[in-house]
């Protein structure tokens, strides 16, 4: 074997996720940071380790029995294999094992089919189809199927990345999940922890349970990834979740885009974000999920909704407690940095709208009367006539409201581009609800009126906060 692995070379590091993730879960369980540091010593010691795994559930009856974990996760890894063939049930301890050794062994080099490796164009030791090579790590390659011949010829190296593949991932809920990312650095550490706890699933007890993940628990895994990180991530994160089952074929990446996971990061490494992070993640909480797993959820998916659903909880504070929320004044180094470095906001845009809040929070704290703030607030909310308000504004704040030395003009043309003719017009829109609670929390305004008026201005909060929390 050490000779024909030695032909082949090392573990390479190929343009497939699945791969490369097997190729780190390769690396760790042979205890080496990096898979070139496999030296065939080492990777033939993980290749038979996996093979010692799949050995051992040759005398297991049922999967949910001790020791089946490899056995009942295959159904859903390897369908139709050497592990599980449907006259399982009638074959000794002895034939399965057999049949599993075969199935991992190393061919024999002349059977070798001179052709190049599907995914690193070495010399390839087998064709190998679904068996092997989970749905989704073919379809991203060329397809190098010869006439005659079905499936993907795959080098040793590349097939035994595959195999240890799982490893690097989460089994959990009939599915497999990995984290991915292009950025070595990150996944070397993020598939060495996923393979101790695989290794530490497949020795403890089976739980047979049918309890239901929560809500974005995988989602959350990867935020708590990112957030645990000890330096810079370099590229975007993806979350591959698949199925290789006969019962459901599945596939599904998602994307957590590099400025974002970057900025998740920085949650922790800076003591100015640390602070309000919690806040931030009780802002994005919902019924059925909790604010974490929705922050994270968002993170791939809708990152601007973040910014959208911080206003609305802050909005939604005013209403039950008829005062701005103080919290606004820790979720400020947050949201202003979300807005530059995740949604892309220009720091000169970022500054116009942050002024022309000051300029708002004097005019709506002008004195202790809620109604101003409510009438704000309605005209922000969705069918409110933002651009009517303001022109009513503009004229009172000319003539009579405008406090010494700040500019006669309330929404100079710069910044009614940025609330009105800019395609991110709606988050702009937001930062300035936003920007304007924290310049009321900063003048020290509390609001003070009938029960009525208060009533009024916290259904104008209520109705905004529920609106954006869709
Ligand atoms: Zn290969």
């Amino acid at each position: 074997m050490t000779d024909v692995l030695n032909q082949c070379g090392q573990v390479w590091l190929t343009a497939s996720p699945l791969q490369r993730v097997g190729a780190f879960a390769l690396a760790a369980l042979a205890k080496v940071s990096h898979p070139d540091r496999l030296g065939v010593d080492a990777f033939t010691a993980a290749v038979d380790m996996m093979t010692r795994h799949l050995l051992a559930t040759a005398d297991v009856a049922k999967a949910a029995d001790a020791g089946g974990f490899w056995l009942g996760a295959s159904y859903m890894l390897w369908p139709n294999s050497k592990i599980n063939p449907t006259a399982r049930g009638k074959q000794s301890p002895g034939q399965r094992r057999e049949l599993i050794a075969e199935w991992r062994a190393l061919p024999e080099s002349a059977t070798w089919p001179d052709v190049p490796c599907a995914y690193c164009d070495r010399p390839a030791c087998k064709w190998f189809g679904k068996v092997d090579i989970p749905l989704g790590a073919s379809a991203e390659h060329r397809n190098t199927t010869a006439p005659g011949h079905e499936g993907t010829p795959l080098c040793y190296p590349c097939v035994a990345s595959l195999w240890a593949f799982p490893y690097g991932a989460s089994l959990s809920g009939g599915r497999v999940a990995a984290i991915h990312s292009w950025d070595d650095a990150f996944l070397a550490p993020v598939t060495r922890l996923a393979v101790k706890r695989t290794l530490a699933k497949a020795q403890a007890p089976a739980v047979r349970t049918k309890a239901q993940p929560s809500w974005y628990a995988r989602e959350l895994a990867v935020l708590e990834a990112v957030r645990s990180y000890d330096q810079r991530i370099r590229a975007g994160v993806e979350l591959i979740v698949l199925s290789n089952s006969n019962k459901e074929q599945l596939l599904r990446v998602q994307e957590m885009e590099q400025p974002v996971a970057e900025w998740l990061r920085s949650t922790t490494t800076r003591s100015d974000r640390r602070a309000g992070y919690r806040v931030l993640v009780a802002a994005q909480a919902s019924k059925s999920a909790s604010g974490e797993a929705f922050l994270a959820k968002r993170a791939f998916e809708d990152p601007a909704a973040v910014l959208h659903r911080t206003t609305a909880y802050l909005l939604g504070r005013f209403s039950a407690k008829g005062a701005v929320s103080a919290e606004v004044s820790g979720l400020a180094p947050l949201t202003y940095s979300y807005c530059i470095e995740v949604l892309m906001m220009d720091e000169k845009d970022v500054a116009r709208l942050k002024g022309l809040a000051v300029r708002l929070a004097a005019l709506l704290g002008q004195d202790s009367r809620p109604g101003p703030f409510g009438g704000f607030m309605r005209a922000n909310a969705k069918g409110g006539d933002l651009y009517g308000w303001f022109r009513t504004q503009s004229v009172q704040w000319l003539l009579k409201t405008r406090p010494a030395g700040m500019s006669r003009i309330l929404l100079p043309v710069e910044d009614y581009r940025l609330l009105f003719d800019d395609e991110r017009a709606w988050s702009h829109r937001r930062l300035l609800v936003f920007a304007v609670m924290e310049a009321l929390v900063e003048a020290g305004w509390q609001p003070m009126g009938s029960a009525e008026e208060l009533e009024d201005v916290s259904e104008a909060a209520e109705s905004f906060a529920v609106e954006e929390g869709n």
